[in-house]
């Protein structure tokens, strides 16, 4: 669809980022880029000014009205009980995938260029689900608990859009990196999804690799690796990784794509250590840009600011935190007109960028009217067969196993008890320590049915006993426990 009122969401940031904001507008004001900016309000100040989502209700309806928001890195005031307004954004507008591209650039001397050894991996890291949720609890003065949501229509959804993106990028291979021989339901659900969505994408190579061998082999190996998918916080950590391989966070941009509000911004903070000496790097935000402009369709512009920034480190202009430390550092602004001056230019090193012509695209049509319920479409079997009991308890687990038993209902069973996630009762060692947390599961016998009314009248009777934290409903799904097994039982 074509678009008439080509608009983004500009907000600057906190730190660095009016810096490198104002010399990547410099720079996209110089090549003509046809847009139109509405510069928005986000960050610390705006929550120092009472907004506690970081966000005025303005800068909220601008990006909801243009679909896109170009970001400079913002803080979130620590200890203030507000959450992280990047994450906030990424979450309330669903950008359900966190594209994150680490390519080679020559004039970046990293180990691997000097090898010869040319990377470009993609990191597709899922943007909304995860411990990124948020849910945390305080279960006793000792005892900190992180709920981390893994969902199949939330997998499906980032799954599809790597394929799809590996797809168009001419990719070789798609990898999964995760977890799952340790978290086998949440991790395992992830893997599963991924496999499913490759049988759609016959003609690509589809594999997974635990995460912590992924890291391993993106150090040692990195140009095996095309596109790269983890969950949320594996999808972080092993970014900043790859960011390392291609010379640093100053060479990290990112695009947090959703289907109605797309987000580009840097990896990278608000480096408070270098604000406002005009030394930082502007090149993340300006590939961020990048992809931003080829998002909206304007390749033309893209390539033309892209060979010249290719140009400009190959001719050994710089800032502070890379090149060669031999010959001086620009400033921000002077790297911003080091570039401008090379437009026209093509890199003599590397393969300069040649534009697919395409339409500009519009982001700001068919808004729904209500929230989008995500449904995957599997119908299965779900019985309510027993619970996990979480409880605060500063005695030994045979005592409390043995008070338990005593009030059990005649057709349940006490079948284990764990501290920590590692079994103490019926077996255990003694050498596994103990904290006053305790996790009590009963079960119906065989595999009969239990009501949520009979798990919570028998919670009176357990909190004679000890105190209940919380309860989790175990299931039978199609027959399978939905539920893991104790570590050691
Ligand atoms: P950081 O990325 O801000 O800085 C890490 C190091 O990299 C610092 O030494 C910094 O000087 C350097 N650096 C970062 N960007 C640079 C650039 N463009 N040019 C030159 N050097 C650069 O990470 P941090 O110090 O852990 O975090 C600082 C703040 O940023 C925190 O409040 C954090 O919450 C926030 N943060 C925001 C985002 C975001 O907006 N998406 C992302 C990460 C961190």
């Amino acid at each position: 669809m074509q678009n008439e009122q080509p608009f983004i969401a500009v907000a600057k940031g906190d730190g660095i980022g009016a810096e490198i904001m104002d010399a990547v507008i410099h720079i996209f004001d110089r090549a003509k880029v046809p847009l139109w900016y509405e510069y928005i309000d986000m960050g610390k100040s705006i929550y120092e000014a009472g907004h506690s989502t970081g966000m005025t209700p303005d800068a909220r309806k601008a990006v909801e009205t243009y679909g896109i928001l170009f970001k400079g890195p913002m803080e979130t005031p620590k200890g203030k009980g507000v959450k992280s307004i990047n994450v906030t954004a990424r979450k309330v507008w669903n950008t359900y995938a966190n594209k994150r591209v680490f390519k080679t650039l020559s004039g970046v001397d990293t180990v691997f260029s000097r090898a010869g050894i040319p990377i470009d991996i993609t990191v597709v890291r899922e943007n909304i689900e995860d411990t990124y949720g948020g849910i945390e609890h305080q279960l006793t003065q000792d005892v900190a608990l992180c709920r981390r949501f893994i969902t199949r229509p939330g997998s499906l959804q980032v799954h599809r859009y790597a394929f799809e993106m590996a797809k168009k990028k001419g990719a070789r291979r798609i990898t999964c990196g995760h977890k799952a021989n340790i978290m086998k339901l949440t991790d395992g659900l992830f893997l599963e999804t991924f496999y499913e969505v490759a049988k759609d994408y016959p003609g690509m190579r589809a594999d997974d690799v635990i995460v912590d061998d992924l890291c391993m082999k993106l150090v040692t190996r990195p140009n095996e690796f095309d596109v790269v998918v983890l969950p949320n916080l594996q999808g972080d950590i092993v970014s900043d990784l790859c960011a390392g391989l291609v010379g640093g966070l100053g060479f990290a941009p990112s695009a947090n794509i959703g289907d109605s509000v797309c987000i580009f911004e840097a990896v990278h903070g608000t480096a408070p250590d270098i604000t406002g000496q005009g030394i930082a790097n502007p090149t993340a935000l300006l590939l961020s840009g990048l992809m931003l402009l080829r998002h909206t369709g304007l390749m033309e512009e893209a390539a033309l600011i892209e060979n010249a920034l290719l140009r400009t480190l190959e001719d050994g202009i710089h800032t502070a935190d890379f090149g060669n430390a031999g010959t001086a550092s620009s400033s921000t602004t002077a790297f911003a007109e080091a570039i401008i001056a090379r437009f026209g230019e093509m890199p003599v090193h590397s393969k300069p960028v040649i534009p697919i012509p395409a339409p500009m695209v519009s982001f700001s049509a068919d808004r729904p009217k209500e929230q989008v319920l995500l449904q995957s479409g599997v119908h299965k079997t779900q019985l309510l067969n027993g619970a996990d009991l979480f409880v605060e308890y500063n005695g030994q687990p045979n005592a409390l196993a043995e008070s338990l038993s005593a009030l059990l209902p005649a057709d349940w069973q006490l079948t284990t008890i764990s501290n920590r996630g590692t079994q103490v009762w019926p077996t255990g060692s003694l050498l596994t320590n103990c904290v006053n947390q305790y996790r009590v599961r009963v079960e119906k016998a065989a595999t009969a049915t239990i009501t949520a009314t009979a798990i919570f009248d028998w919670c009176k009777t357990v909190e004679t006993v000890a105190r209940i934290c919380s309860v989790e409903m175990l299931l039978l799904i199609d027959g399978k426990q939905g539920y893991s097994l104790a570590q050691g039982q």
